[in-house]
C-alpha cells in the first residue's frame, strides 16, 4: 500500500458546515494558514437547516458579505405565529428591533457556497472536497498534532499546529479524541418534507399545535418546508406503514385542501431528523478544538444550530486569530477559552430547548390525536404585546452573547 501524503498548515479544521466554513473565512482574512476538510463533493443536502437568524446577519454585515448574501433567494420572515383552533396568533415578532427586524430562510448550500467563495479569495485558505477526516495524529507526548484523512486519491496526512473539529454532531473526531459528552434526553424525532405553496396559501411560517401532533410550516415562497414532530424512536414504526397512513396524520393540519399531501409519492420524500441535545464536557484537548454542534448538539427547537456554530466560529476566530496568525508554539491553555465563553449561551438556549421539550412537545405527544389545541389564555392575551413577542425574537434570532468579528481586517 502506498504510504499516506503529508500536508503541513497552521490550522486545519474537520467539516465544512457552517461552523467550519465561517471560521475557516475568519482565519484566512486574519492571515492564517488553514485548510477546510469537507468529506461531501459538495454542500448540496437538502433539510440542513435555512434560518439565518439576525446574529448571523450582523456577523455577515460585519464581514462585508450581506449584500452578497440577500441576492440569494431567501425569505424573508418578521412574524412567527401560532394556528390553534380559533385561529392564527403571533408569538414571535421581529418588527421593531435592530438592526435586523427579520429572520432570513436561505438554502443553507448557498450559503455555505458563498462563505466557500469569500475565503477562496485568500491564498493562504485551501478546501478539500471529499476529503474525509478519519482521525487524529498524535506526537509523542500524545498532543494531537493532525488529522488523518482519506480522499479519492487515497490516505493523507494533515499536520498541523491547531486541529479544529467541526465535524458536526455525528463527530468522528469527537470519538477519535474519546471525550465525555454529557447527554440529555430528547422526547421527539422531527420527519422533514416539502409541500407545493400556491399563492392563495397563507402567507407566513407557522407552528401547529394539535392532540397527539405538532406540526411547523416554513414559508419557502415557492413551497412549504415541513416539519412534522413524532415521538422519539418512532419513525420505524411509522415507515413500516403506508405513506398515506402518514398523509392522514398530516392532512387535518394543514391550512389548505388535505389533497396536497399527494405530494409526497414514496417515503424516501420524508427525511428524519433524531433529535439530540448533547455537550462534550471539555471542549478541547492539547492540539485539538471542538465547536459547533461537535461541541454541542442542539434541539431544531428556535432553530439556532446554524446561528450558535457561527457564534462559536466568530469566538474562537477572536480568541485563537491573533495566536494562529503568529509563528509561535500554540498555548494550549488558550484552547480553554473558546469554551468558557460559548458555554453560557449553548447551556441557556439547552436549557430552554430542554424544558420546552418535557412541558410542551412530549405533554402533546402523549395525548391521543386529535383536532388543533385552543388557544390557551394566557399566549392570547402576552401576544398582544410587542414586548412579549419580542422575547423569542430576541433569545433565538439575536442569541445570548452575541459575538463581534474582531479578528481580521475590517470590511
Ligand atoms: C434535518 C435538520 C434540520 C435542521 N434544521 C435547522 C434549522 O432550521 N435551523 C438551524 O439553525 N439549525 C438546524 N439544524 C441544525 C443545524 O444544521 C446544525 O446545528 C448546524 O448546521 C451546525 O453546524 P456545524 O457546522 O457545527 O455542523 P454541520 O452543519 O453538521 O457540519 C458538519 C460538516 O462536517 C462534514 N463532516 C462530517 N464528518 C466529517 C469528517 N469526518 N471529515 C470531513 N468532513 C466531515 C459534514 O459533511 C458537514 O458538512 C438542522 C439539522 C438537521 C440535521
Amino acid at each position: 500500500m502506498d504510504a499516506p501524503r503529508r500536508v503541513k498548515v497552521r490550522c486545519c479544521i474537520a467539516g465544512g458546515g457552517p461552523a467550519g466554513m465561517m471560521l475557516g473565512l475568519l482565519l484566512a482574512r486574519g492571515g492564517v494558514d488553514v485548510v477546510v476538510l469537507e468529506k461531501h463533493a459538495d454542500f448540496l443536502r437538502d433539510f440542513r437547516g435555512d434560518t439565518v437568524h439576525p446574529s448571523t446577519l450582523d456577523i455577515l454585515r460585519q464581514i462585508g458579505l450581506l449584500d452578497a448574501f440577500l441576492r440569494i433567494p431567501h425569505r424573508r420572515e418578521q412574524t412567527i405565529a401560532g394556528r390553534f383552533a380559533e385561529g392564527t396568533l403571533a408569538l414571535g415578532d421581529f418588527r421593531g428591533l435592530q438592526p435586523f427586524d427579520y429572520m432570513a430562510l436561505a438554502p443553507q448550500w448557498d450559503f455555505l457556497d458563498l462563505l466557500a467563495d469569500a475565503a477562496r479569495a485568500y491564498p493562504n485558505f485551501s478546501l478539500r472536497m471529499r476529503c474525509e477526516a478519519t482521525g487524529l495524529i498524535r506526537d509523542d507526548d500524545g498532543r494531537v498534532s493532525g488529522v488523518r484523512a482519506r480522499n479519492p486519491d487515497g490516505e493523507l496526512e494533515i499536520a498541523a499546529d491547531l486541529v479544529i473539529a467541526c465535524d458536526g454532531r455525528g463527530s468522528t473526531l469527537r470519538d477519535a479524541a474519546g471525550l465525555a459528552v454529557e447527554t440529555f434526553g430528547s422526547p421527539m424525532d422531527v420527519l422533514w418534507f416539502r409541500l407545493p405553496r400556491e399563492a392563495s396559501d397563507p402567507d407566513q411560517t407557522q407552528g401547529v399545535p394539535a392532540r397527539g401532533r405538532l406540526l411547523v410550516m416554513l414559508d419557502r415562497n415557492d413551497y412549504w418546508q415541513c416539519a412534522y414532530v413524532i415521538g422519539k424512536g418512532s419513525d420505524a414504526a411509522l415507515r413500516a406503514r403506508p405513506l398515506q397512513t402518514f398523509r392522514d396524520l398530516v392532512a387535518p393540519l394543514l391550512p389548505f385542501e388535505p389533497a396536497r399531501m399527494e405530494a409526497l409519492h414514496d417515503w424516501n420524500d420524508v427525511k428524519t431528523l433524531e433529535v439530540r441535545i448533547d455537550r462534550l464536557q471539555r471542549w478541547n484537548i492539547p492540539g485539538l478544538l471542538f465547536i459547533g454542534d461537535a461541541a454541542h448538539a442542539m434541539s431544531p427547537i428556535g432553530g439556532v444550530g446554524i446561528n450558535l456554530a457561527i457564534q462559536d466560529a466568530v469566538a474562537t476566530a477572536n480568541l485563537l486569530g491573533p495566536m494562529l496568525a503568529g509563528a509561535d508554539a500554540i498555548d494550549d491553555v488558550r484552547l480553554a477559552r473558546v469554551q468558557q465563553r460559548r458555554l453560557w449561551p449553548t447551556r441557556v438556549i439547552q436549557a430552554i430547548q430542554r424544558i420546552v421539550q418535557a412541558r410542551v412537545i412530549a405533554s402533546l405527544l402523549d395525548a391521543t390525536p386529535g383536532g388543533l389545541l385552543p388557544t390557551p389564555g394566557v399566549l392570547r392575551l402576552a401576544s398582544r404585546f410587542l414586548a412579549f413577542r419580542h422575547i423569542p425574537a430576541r433569545l433565538f434570532g439575536y442569541g445570548i452573547r452575541r459575538e463581534r468579528v474582531q479578528f481580521g481586517p475590517r470590511a
